[in-house]
């Protein structure tokens, strides 16, 4: 038999600031279980990005940083900003000057957020548990380049002494169909069912959109195609989240939307993200992937912080931009397993029977003991 090739990948780790540097530690052990127990490597160079990187060099995203992500697979995020750099010019604070660049740069077109609330953390939604008895798990794909943050005209002027303000929502067929591929992608690993949301009733955009996802849906004859006005969506997530499978959406919507999931499910501790760009033809995107959550001042530094947002992000990393399918299953089984054992660490505690109260570490100790 021959021996197996040994798979070699490259990642760019920006750690960031508040408990990015304490979660993403966490990580960095996860992903060194996952080489050991997966036969691959994968080669990283950590850099500095948002405040930690004003600090040493002046600008949220120095030159050195961007040219280690041109040279990788994927980056590894953690968060930037805090207090400290608050005051500083919107365009050298943390998240202003180092994300939208990099999601420019990279021209990272799709946003992938999971919804999701395991069985044993339904008390930490807000939405009524006979609702959500069995939890939910949504996939919102929502397109990040295009629609009305970037379309133009954009202003404001003045007509007969009155100020008016204007933002054009717009978007090309070209840009719709790439987000949908990604989107019927997704639908394919998981349950096959995706929701496409719009305003076709309304908006012209929305018509093209809608249009264009069902040509598309032409690609991926397995996977049952619904639409829902955003409106109605945004109602439908809270009354039963647990018929959503993947959603696709437009920019501002999915902004919305997005954040809508990451309430309802409980815990922003616990979402992690994915942002794509190109994709190579192997079928692999390079892609961003960080917490959903930001970098939690109130909290850093306390070794309390909930480090499983980055354990899924390195999960999301693996699948998408590295293939690594099993290794990234693993990480998730593990993570589902170590809550259902009970460790909680302070924002989904309650304090009930058989929970383990825990922090940053031993949360990733229990991971590992169950990878
Ligand atoms: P936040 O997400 O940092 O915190 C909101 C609340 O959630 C806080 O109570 C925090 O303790 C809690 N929380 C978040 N992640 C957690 C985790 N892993 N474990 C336990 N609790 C967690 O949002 P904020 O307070 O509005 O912003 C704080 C800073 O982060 C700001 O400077 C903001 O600009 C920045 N931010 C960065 C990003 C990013 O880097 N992508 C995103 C959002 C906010």
């Amino acid at each position: 038999m021959f021996p197996r090739m040994s798979r070699k990948h490259r990642i760019t780790i920006l750690a960031g600031d508040g408990i990015g540097p304490e979660v993403m530690n966490g990580a960095i052990r996860i992903l060194d279980a996952a080489e050991a127990k997966f036969g691959f490597t994968v080669e990283r160079s950590e850099h500095l990005v948002g405040g930690a990187a004003i600090d040493a060099t002046g600008h949220p995203l120095p030159p050195e940083t961007l040219k280690a992500c041109e040279q990788a697979n994927a980056i590894l995020f953690g968060s930037v900003g805090g207090p400290k750099w608050e005051n500083l010019p919107p365009d050298i604070q943390p998240e202003r000057g180092a994300l939208l660049p990099l999601r420019k740069h990279f021209g990272l077109f799709a946003n992938l957020r999971p919804g999701v609330c395991l069985p044993a953390l339904t008390h930490a939604s807000p939405v009524k548990q006979e609702l959500i008895a069995d939890g939910f798990d949504v996939l919102c794909v929502r397109e990040l380049t295009g629609g009305i943050y970037f379309g133009s005209p954009k202003g404001r002027h003045e007509e007969n002494g009155e100020p008016i303000a204007l933002d054009t929502m717009i978007y090309k067929k070209s840009e719709i169909e790439r987000i949908a591929r990604v989107a019927f992608t997704a639908a394919m690993s998981r349950k096959k069912q995706l929701l496409s949301v719009d305003k076709s009733n309304v908006l012209a955009s929305s018509v093209l959109w809608r249009e264009t996802v069902i040509e598309i849906s032409r690609e991926f004859p397995e996977v049952q195609l619904s639409h829902m006005y955003v409106d109605n969506a945004a109602m439908q997530l809270i009354r039963r989240p647990g018929s959503f499978d993947v959603l696709v959406t437009e920019n501002l919507f999915g902004d919305i939307l997005s954040d809508e999931m990451a309430m309802i499910s409980g815990s922003l501790g616990m979402l992690p993200s994915a942002s794509l760009g190109r994709q190579g033809d192997n079928g692999l995107y390079f892609g961003m992937y960080e917490p959903s959550g930001g970098s939690a001042p109130d909290i850093a530094g306390q070794g309390i912080a909930n480090p499983i947002a980055q354990v899924l992000s390195l999960a999301m990393l693996l699948r998408f931009s590295l293939g690594e399918n099993s290794a990234a299953e693993a990480i998730e089984n593990a993570v589902a397993k170590t809550i259902a054992d009970g460790f909680r660490t302070g924002d989904i505690a309650t304090g009930r029977d058989g929970e383990t109260k825990v922090g940053t570490q031993a949360m990733v100790e229990a991971i590992l003991a169950r990878f």
